[in-house]
Order: structure tokens, then C-alpha cells, then sequence
């Protein structure tokens, strides 16, 4: 990237699909280092010494809390990339395998933090919603291996939040209930999707699964956020994250990359009928095979699934099993 080059980072709107799209080439300002060079272990310029687990300011953010004012355009919609963008550095372990082979001890430190950062966060004018999310494996394009996550504090509510609201609104408005709510018991009823239960929590594939090991946690209390979980809720939310991941994990011969999402409500206003979950897309249909989000999926919108929820839930529920019975 030569010297002169502008810093372009600014939010540019989809009149046809109305919703925002984050443009920022910052990346092409990032200086030439070492492929060896970890940014995230202990001693490196952000990190120090003597941590569990760490929040840094992403460095070549998408976000920023000072953006470059946006490029005005004639017909165009565009609006300042006001926000920010961390990355949470799990463990000091560079060469743990997943978050699953921490202890829930650890585990749970991890999510405490996030949680504290939320709050924090909270009480910012820009900040609108607070999206946690880890990318793992290089199959979804991760190139930095050492554990970690990202959190996007974003100035608008991303588009699958949207949509999930405004369902759970009118599901409310219909039928005076939650309808997370009501989807976790009709899962812990017809038992086939189910994955695991803990004292707090409830995992399964559901019945309307996108992704070939999609698991959905839900807390079986009805909250909206992170930040209203309990002590208790978080330390067995920890444990209920180590026996699923690993189970993903020893789905396959090699560990299967997956994403992972935290879904709750904006951080300000009332969504008395949102109900916050976590999901994990497991992303590999069989030992080596990709499912790929293609034509119908990115061209379309919807999903196919080559295969059938139930079968594929006994599968992992298998390996979910043998996970808890190493606890
Ligand atoms: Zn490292
Ligand atoms: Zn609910
Ligand atoms: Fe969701």
C-alpha cells in the first residue's frame, strides 16, 4: 500500500436489502511482520505478562470510536464506522488446541470478563449492540491460531438480531409467550434434538438447523442479556460450552472448525420478549467435507441441509456423552 493511500472506514448502506455494510481498508495499513510473531502470547508489545486472559483494542479495527467522517455520496446512504471492535485473548496458551481443553474454571473467567467489558460498554451513546463471536479453524479463514475470540460493539443492530426481534415480538404479541421459550420446550420435549442439559442450561441441533452441527444453548431462564447472568449461570454456561465444544471436537478425526455466536438483545431499550441464546455452527457435513454457504444459501438466502437434524444430533449426541463422562 503506498503513503499517500486514504484511510476509507465508514458504514455504507443496502437500499435493496436495507442493511449496513462496515467498509474499512485500515488492514492495508498494517506494517510487514514475521508470519512467527503471535501478537497474543505473553510478552508481545499489547499483552505483558502475568494474565489469564486478556481484552485488547483490535488494532486494525472495522470500527473505531474516532472514525474518519464518511464520503458523502449523491444517492447513496453512508454513516460514520462509529464503534469498536476487541479481541479477547483466552488463555496464554498458545497452542491450545479450543477454549474446550480450559478448564471451566478458566472458561468461566473468560466469559466474567466479556461480561464486565459489556457492562462497561453499556453506558457508551454509540454503543447499540454488543456481538460476541469466535471464528475457529483456518477453513473459516482464521489465521492467527492462538485462542481467541472478537467482540463488535456496533452503532446498529446486526441484520440476523433484527430478524430474530422482530419475530419474537410478534410470537409475543400472539401468544403471550416467549418463543424461545416454547422452542426449548418442545426440544426437551421431543427429546431427539436434544444434545445436553445442565442445571441452567439446555443444548440441542434444532429442528430448523442451517449448519450440518448446529447447536443452540439457551439458559433456561428468560434473559435478555450477558450482563444478567448470575455467578452460578456463568460458571455452568462454562461447563455446558467444554462438553459441547469438545464434543464438536471429536466429531471428526481432525478437531471441526465452527463459529460461534452470542445472540442476546440490544443494550438499550425494552425486548421483554427476546430471550438470549449462544450458536455454534459446526460447519463440516462428514470427515473432510465443507458445507459451503453457496448459491442457494449466499445467492438465495436459505438453507439446505444434505442430510436430517435428528440423525445428525444422535451423532454428536454420542460424542457430547462421552465429553461429560470425562468431567
Ligand atoms: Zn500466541
Ligand atoms: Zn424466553
Ligand atoms: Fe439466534
Amino acid at each position: 500500500m503506498n503513503k499517500d493511500a486514504k484511510l476509507v472506514m465508514e458504514l455504507r448502506w443496502d437500499p435493496t436489502l436495507g442493511e449496513w455494510v462496515m467498509v474499512s481498508n485500515i488492514r492495508s495499513f498494517r506494517p510487514w511482520q514475521p508470519t512467527s510473531f503471535c501478537p497474543f502470547c505473553p510478552g508481545a508489545p499489547e499483552t505483558g505478562y502475568g494474565w489469564k486472559a486478556l481484552i485488547l483494542e483490535n488494532r486494525y479495527p472495522m470500527l473505531s470510536y474516532s472514525p474518519p467522517e464518511p464520503q458523502k455520496h449523491r444517492f447513496y446512504k453512508t454513516s460514520k464506522s462509529l464503534g469498536r471492535c476487541f479481541v479477547v485473548v483466552e488463555t496464554p496458551q498458545h497452542d491450545l488446541e479450543d477454549i474446550c481443553d480450559l478448564p471451566v474454571e478458566d472458561i468461566a473467567y473468560v466469559i466474567n470478563m466479556v461480561k464486565e467489558k459489556q457492562e462497561e460498554i453499556s453506558k457508551e451513546d454509540y454503543a447499540v449492540y454488543f456481538l460476541w463471536f469466535r471464528n475457529k479453524g483456518k477453513e473459516i479463514g482464521v489465521s492467527l491460531t492462538h485462542p481467541h475470540s472478537q467482540i463488535y460493539v456496533t452503532p446498529f443492530i446486526p441484520t440476523r438480531i433484527e430478524r430474530e426481534l422482530k419475530n419474537a415480538e410478534e410470537f409475543w404479541n400472539e401468544n403471550k409467550e416467549c418463543l424461545f421459550c416454547k422452542i426449548m420446550e418442545v426440544e426437551v420435549e421431543d427429546r431427539v434434538r436434544l444434545l445436553y442439559a445442565t442445571e441452567n442450561w439446555v443444548s440441542f441441533l434444532p429442528f430448523y438447523a442451517h449448519w450440518p452441527f448446529e447447536i443452540h444453548t439457551y439458559p433456561k431462564r428468560h434473559v435478555q442479556l450477558l450482563t444478567q447472568l448470575t455467578e452460578i449461570e456463568i460458571h455452568d454456561l462454562a461447563k455446558m460450552l467444554k462438553i459441547v465444544l469438545c464434543g464438536l471436537k471429536i466429531l471428526f478425526s481432525k478437531p471441526s472448525p465452527y463459529i460461534m455466536v452470542l445472540h442476546q438483545a440490544p443494550l438499550k431499550g425494552d425486548y421483554r420478549y427476546y430471550h438470549m441464546h449462544i450458536e455454534i455452527y459446526g460447519i463440516l457435513r462428514d470427515e473432510g467435507k465443507l458445507k459451503y454457504a453457496a448459491g442457494v444459501e449466499t445467492g438465495g438466502g436459505n438453507f439446505t441441509y444434505d442430510a436430517v437434524p435428528e440423525e445428525n444430533a444422535s451423532r454428536l449426541r454420542e460424542k457430547i456423552l462421552q465429553c461429560s463422562l470425562q468431567q
